[in-house]
């Protein structure tokens, strides 16, 4: 009798593990695409049409490669199955298998549901650990264990050496581990920007688009800016073009803001890497020989080796190891509704309304627009930690919960109470009028605290210290902080905080 394989819509990758258990001559690979799958958040649009499409050319990747492959189409199942129990449940009135092979999924949600499977399905279950990572679960857990204070950072240092990346007699190259230093340029409008990676779309795309347009016309997202990725070969072609073209500047640029380009020298791969298309071991390796080629810089290369050797590995192993509580905390009781223009972008704070616009439309925002502007905004005004988390889950392309929660609840809403972080990443307009140039076309004056014009991040800002001086007043990050909000005026003090008060009451409106 053949086992049965069930491969999940982030697990697109040929060399995933639960593949290599299979005998292709007989054996069996089930995808589906679900009704709660894709409606456990109001996800955009675009992430919705490049996941269903990656999975149909997958699955015709699978059968090209001589896999038997029963693909379960959104047009079929959305009324027959509510859960992947049931899609797995219909497959075993279909044939006889002596075994269900699945990789472990990313998120506790479905790992539950997997779980469930050892008691509830009447055959034997295999859940292999997930290969696409560089370190196991139970290496990453074993290391957090091991620590007091578990930062990314150290674990950086770790992972080079363990990996031997960017390593040359077990010291780093060019003798540091970072070059973040030199990372730090604002934005220089005259910079030529790199051209544009255009993706052809196929038969099955187009069906895709049609088919997500009818079925979720009310979430957002514009599909006619529909322009990624959706097969490996694709997924290729835009590494290689980021080498080429964005990887010199990646370093310099990687925090500068641009109030006329929303994409500047980042990559846009993350959502390849998070669904299986490219894998996080050739995307470092196609860096550092771009460095070897002398086609990159080190510190660019360095930059972005940490974005994905450090940052990603170590969010997936804080995510597994503080457990499923871990969404719950709200270190700062920030409990503030959303502004009704996180769903329509129309603030007046043009830093924000266009990182907000190009989240919604895009699906897309890059780093710096997801932590300084709209999660810095969303830490100072104390926006409901949960309502943010959701809304960063549903808006981008490359969103799944494993990597949203930790940098988003963790990172920039510090509410797990500096698990991740040592500090807040909060800062004032000062901090966005150096990085870019938003500043000069909004209609608030970065520079005022308070009055009309005032640029609301400042009141909110200060608002921020005073609010929470006696939990900030010990953290040597931002004691100097707390120190120069004690140093004011009393009346200085009290307007700002009258001014950030009614701020905060009327959001919808700033
Ligand atoms: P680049 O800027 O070109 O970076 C290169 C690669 O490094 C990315 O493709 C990504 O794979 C990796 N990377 C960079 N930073 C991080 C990070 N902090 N954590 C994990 N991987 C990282 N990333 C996601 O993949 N999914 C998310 O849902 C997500 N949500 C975020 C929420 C917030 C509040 C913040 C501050 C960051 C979030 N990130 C998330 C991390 C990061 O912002 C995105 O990976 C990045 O912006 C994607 O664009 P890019 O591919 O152009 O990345
Ligand atoms: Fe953003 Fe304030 Fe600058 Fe306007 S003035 S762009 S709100 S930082």
């Amino acid at each position: 009798m053949p086992k049965l394989c069930l491969i999940l819509g982030d697990q697109l990758s040929l060399s995933l593990s639960a593949l290599q258990m299979l005998d292709k001559d007989s054996d069996h690979i089930m995808l589906a695409e679900l009704y709660t799958e894709s409606h456990y958040v109001k996800h955009n649009k675009l992430k919705i049409a490049l996941i269903f499409s990656a999975m149909r050319h997958f699955a015709q990747q699978l059968r090209e490669a001589g896999y038997h492959v029963e693909y379960y189409a959104y047009e079929n199942t959305k009324d027959q199955f509510s859960s992947f129990t049931d899609a797995v449940k219909h497959q075993l009135t279909q044939h006889s298998y002596t075994q269900l092979i699945c990789t472990e999924p990313g998120e506790y949600r479905v790992n539950k549901e997997m779980q469930s499977w050892h008691h509830d399905l009447a055959l034997d279950i295999l859940i292999e650990p997930d290969n696409r990572f560089f370190f196991s679960l139970t290496q990453m857990h074993s290391w957090f264990a091991e620590r007091k204070v578990p930062r990314m950072e150290h674990f950086y240092q770790f992972a080079r050496k363990q990996t031997g990346l960017l390593m040359e007699d077990n010291k780093p190259l060019g003798g540091r581990f970072n070059f973040d230093k030199e990372n730090r340029h604002a934005w220089q409008a005259n910079t030529p920007l790199p051209p544009t990676l255009e993706h052809q779309q196929d038969k099955i795309t187009q069906e895709v688009l049609n088919l997500v347009e009818q079925e979720f016309s009310d979430f957002p997202g514009k599909l006619e800016r529909f322009n990624f990725a959706v097969t490996r070969q694709q997924a290729l072609a835009a590494l290689a073009h980021f080498i080429s073209h964005k990887l010199p500047q990646f370093g310099q640029f990687q925090d500068a803001l641009s109030d006329k380009n929303n994409t500047l020298f980042h990559s846009l791969i993350a959502s390849y890497i998070n669904i299986g298309l490219l894998l996080p071991q050739e995307v470092c390796q196609a860096a550092i020989e771009a460095y070897q080629d002398e086609k990159a810089p080190l510190n660019a290369v360095e930059g972005f080796v940490r974005q994905i050797l450090g940052w990603r590995e170590y969010v997936r192993g804080l995510y597994w190891y503080a457990g499923e509580s871990y969404k719950e905390k709200n270190a700062l009781n920030a409990t503030t509704p959303l502004p009704s223009w996180f769903w329509t972008s129309k603030t007046q704070m043009r830093c924000v309304s266009q990182a907000i616009s190009h989240s919604l439309d895009d699906a897309y925002a890059h780093h710096i627009q997801r932590l300084m502007i709209i999660g810095n905004f969303s830490l100072l005004a104390g926006l409901d930690v949960k309502q943010v988390c959701d809304w960063y889950l549903a808006v981008y392309i490359d969103a799944f919960e494993w990597v949203e929660l930790p940098n988003t609840l963790g990172m920039a809403l510090y509410a797990d109470d500096g698990l991740l972080a040592s500090k807040p990443y909060a800062a004032s307009a000062n901090y966005i009028n150096k990085m870019g140039d938003h500043c000069a076309s909004c209609r608030y004056n970065p520079k005022l605290v308070t009055g009309a014009k005032a640029c609301p991040f400042n009141a909110l800002y200060w608002d921020f210290i005073q609010r929470h001086e006696s939990k900030f007043a010990h953290n040597p990050r931002m004691a100097l902080m707390v120190k120069q909000w004690q140093k004011k005026d009393v009346s200085d003090q009290k307007a700002i905080v009258q001014w950030a008060t009614s701020l905060i009451e009327k959001l919808d409106q700033v």
